[in-house]
């Protein structure tokens, strides 16, 4: 591998404007860590879109190589668990927010941050999977670990044609639930059912002011939306369901009442991808290996390269990406 490698550059000047660059860079400008990895293939995240955009302070520290998500293969290491030709995956852990991130050819970060690549996947599948496929599974166990089957009753997903969306949708389907997908893109229809949603409903029927309970729809839940959207979803929840909490699309606000807790006796799961424990992360990639169909995952995925990054994390701050885009560094 050359001494140089292409990174997207992440700048803020005297007047804290943003501004982005694609820049030449060698290993010794990259920070401390103690694995050092070729990076094979990385993602676009609707938080990567506000890193690069600079919509929300995602970047806390600059210059800094934004991208949450990674794989590739291990070039030198003197931490105990890795050496060369592993192959890793990482999501998360602060990269790409205080620490150089993916969107770089070459990546050193600590080992502990690192899981192995599932070998059922590629790269580029891990990719297309990414921190938005790895939260949708972090849902999926959380909702299992709080005793939810499809047994219960359906299972609605909001911000189903999202990243973490579309992923929930497939794996839900895929473990036997009666799923429910909320999307604005009502036109994308046949794309949901064909990754397993039985129903679709508009996204305007959840993102209104709604009461503090309405009429039981569904059993489980899982909410990308976070606003009104995730009070409407509570409210519709059925005595006893479970509903897991991972975004804020429409907003980090939470109008809601405490009546389907107290009522129904509703419980809401909050999910982190970021810090999540090594042990969480092991078992959701195991999980993602066993569970996430090969056919359904092709199926939500566009690939791009590396210089189409920036325009991606436009388009994904504006709502104009369906499913998961990866990107091949090779
Ligand atoms: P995407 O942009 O791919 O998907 C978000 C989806 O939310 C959109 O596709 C859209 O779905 C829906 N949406 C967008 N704006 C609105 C709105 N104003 N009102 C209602 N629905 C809206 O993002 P990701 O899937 O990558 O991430 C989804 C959310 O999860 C984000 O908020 C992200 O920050 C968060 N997240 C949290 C993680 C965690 O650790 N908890 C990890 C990863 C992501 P549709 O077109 O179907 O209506």
């Amino acid at each position: 591998m050359s001494d140089t490698f292409k990174a997207i550059l992440v700048s803020r000047d005297e007047a804290k404007q943003q501004s982005v660059a694609v820049v030449e860079m060698t290993p010794d400008q990259l920070m401390d860590g103690d694995v050092d990895i070729a990076v094979e293939a990385t993602t676009v995240n609707y938080k990567d879109g506000l890193a690069i955009t600079g919509k929300a302070p995602v970047v806390r520290r600059w210059p800094l190589i934004p991208g949450i998500d990674l794989a590739g293969t291990v070039i030198t290491s003197s931490h105990p668990d890795w050496k060369p030709g592993d192959r890793v995956v990482l999501n998360g852990w602060g990269v790409g927010e205080t620490h150089h991130g993916a969107y770089a050819g070459r990546a050193r970060v600590s080992g502990d941050w690192l899981v192995p690549l599932p070998e059922r996947f590629t790269a580029m599948d891990a990719m297309a999977i990414g921190t938005a496929g790895y939260t949708a599974m972090l849902s999926v166990l959380a909702l299992e670990r709080a005793g939810m089957t499809p047994e219960r009753g359906p299972v609605v997903v909001t911000g189903a044609a999202g990243g973490v969306g579309s992923i929930a949708v497939a794996l839900l389907a895929g473990l036997g639930w009666h799923v429910i997908a909320s999307t604005g893109r009502t036109g994308e229809a046949d794309w949901l059912r064909d990754l397993g949603a039985a129903e679709i409903i508009d996204r305007q029927e959840l993102s209104e002011p709604g009461k503090p309970l309405a009429k039981e729809r569904w059993a489980a839940g899982v909410d990308a939306v976070g606003s009104h959207t995730l009070a409407n979803v509570l409210a519709a929840t059925r005595y006893g369901g479970v509903v897991a909490c991972c975004g804020l699309a429409q907003g980090m606000d939470l109008p809601a009442s405490v009546a389907p807790f107290i009522l129904r006796g509703v419980s809401l799961l909050g999910i982190d991808s970021v810090m999540a424990p090594r042990q969480r992360r092991l078992e959701a990639w195991s999980r993602l290996a066993r569970d996430l169909d090969a056919g359904r995952l092709r199926a939500i995925t566009t690939e791009i390269g590396f210089d189409a990054i920036i325009g991606a994390a436009r388009d994904i701050v504006d709502g104009r990406i369906r499913g998961r885009v990866v990107v091949d560094m090779r």
